[in-house]
């Protein structure tokens, strides 16, 4: 295991994990929330226009199951009116009749209302149907945009995987185990530079001593800031 090797490995290990990183936060990703959550909106919207249609027709039904009742008891009282001698009983009757037709007006203008009602939902409903192909053909577009931006990261993840088996298999255990504590500990950058006298993961300088020690190890090898462990390379 050379210090070439440890960088190498440490560029494949950054590679990966901006690779995760950069997943859940593809652009391809936020439009296509964006427009999920679109139609999810028009859903909801084409829901309360149906619902809307839906107790507005509640409403005519209803009037006019009144309305009939009312014109068979109406019924009944101007044959009763026909039969009745007693001119109290007669005003009582034309009375309760003045009264029904009084309530049918009523149920009628009630009716009318359910009906405007009714029809101003239908077309809310109308206009947010014309709405959707649209949104579901943008749904799908940015559907196949994120699995394609998804699908090019996932094969240069595999590429990178591929590479990291290889620099892997030319790694002694011990240098692995090294590599992989490093790597733990400093959050996904194990390896760090000497640069002059200063390591460049922990931005320390190291001593004069410290320096001849890391300076005195054979070319190739590795060595490991005494400030941050990390893997240094010179
Ligand atoms: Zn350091």
């Amino acid at each position: 295991m050379t210090a070439h090797d440890f960088l190498q490995l440490q560029a494949v290990d950054s590679a990966l994990d901006a690779i995760t990183n950069r997943l859940p936060r593809l652009a391809e990703r936020a439009a296509h929330e964006h427009d999920k959550a679109a139609l999810a909106t028009l859903d909801a919207a084409t829901a309360a226009a149906q619902a809307r249609i839906d107790a507005a027709q509640r409403s005519i039904e209803a009037a006019e199951q009144a309305n009939h009742d009312l014109t068979t008891k109406r019924t009944r009282l101007e044959a009763q009116l026909k039969t009745v001698i007693a001119t109290r009983e007669a005003e009582a009757l034309i009375s309760q009749i003045a009264t029904i037709n009084a309530q049918r007006s009523e149920l009628d203008d009630q009716e009318l209302a359910a009906l405007d009602e009714q029809a101003a939902g239908e077309a809310e409903l109308a206009a947010l149907q014309v709405q959707a192909p649209a949104l579901h053909e943008a749904l799908d577009v940015t559907a196949a945009a994120l699995a394609a931006a998804v699908a090019a990261l996932e094969a240069e993840a595999a590429g990178l995987h591929a590479e990291r088996d290889a620099l892997v298999a030319t790694m002694s255990p011990a240098d692995l185990a090294s590599y992989d504590h490093a790597r733990k500990q400093f959050h996904g950058v194990g390896v760090a530079h000497l640069e002059g006298s200063h390591c460049s993961g922990c931005h320390m300088d190291l001593s004069p001593a410290e320096l001849d020690l890391v300076k005195a190890a054979p070319a190739g090898e590795v060595s490991e800031c005494p400030q941050c462990g990390r893997i240094l390379i010179r």
